[in-house]
């Protein structure tokens, strides 16, 4: 456990040190326990986790250590069409999956073929598509289990 959260020092240290960003105690609380869940937490989520260990520790500075940490290409940012966020500590191409009854959110494993949205554009060709959202919608295990018990 302490040899994992020295490495995770190193890399926060280096990642900050190369943006110009300092190395503090608050920033590396929130990148050990982003690095340390698969659970797309929000700030809020975060700030519960993290105010175990750095009681000091405010909301507007998990915010901010959060977006510190994207800025770094330590995190990523998932955002919503309700104005919500999530951060991943996963950094790698990887889908997500968001349960519709719960809102979770799941890594799905394996590759998907986007090849060809790679390749759409527009009629006139002048709108240059440098990426795209994709999202696939559905049922985490807790809720399609209520849902066949509860209906
Ligand atoms: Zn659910
Ligand atoms: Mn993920």
């Amino acid at each position: 456990m302490a040899q994992q959260t020295e490495t995770n020092h190193d890399v926060l240290r280096k990642a900050l040190e190369a943006n110009g960003q300092r190395f503090t105690e608050q920033r590396a609380a929130v990148y050990s326990y982003l690095a340390s869940t698969t659970s797309h937490p929000t700030a809020d989520e975060v700030f519960l986790e993290v105010r175990g260990d750095v009681p000091v520790i405010s909301l507007a500075t998990v915010y901010k250590s959060l977006e510190t940490l994207v800025g770094c290409g330590l995190a990523v940012k998932l955002t919503y069409g309700d104005g919500s966020a999530r951060y991943d500590g996963r950094t790698d191409p990887h889908h997500h999956a968001r349960c519709l009854s719960c809102s979770r959110i799941v890594d799905l494993p394996g590759h998907v073929p986007t090849e060809e949205l790679e390749e759409l554009h527009d009629d006139t060709g002048s709108f240059q598509v440098t990426g795209y959202r994709l999202e696939f919608t559905g049922y985490c295990s807790d809720c399609a289990t209520e849902d066949v018990a509860g209906r």
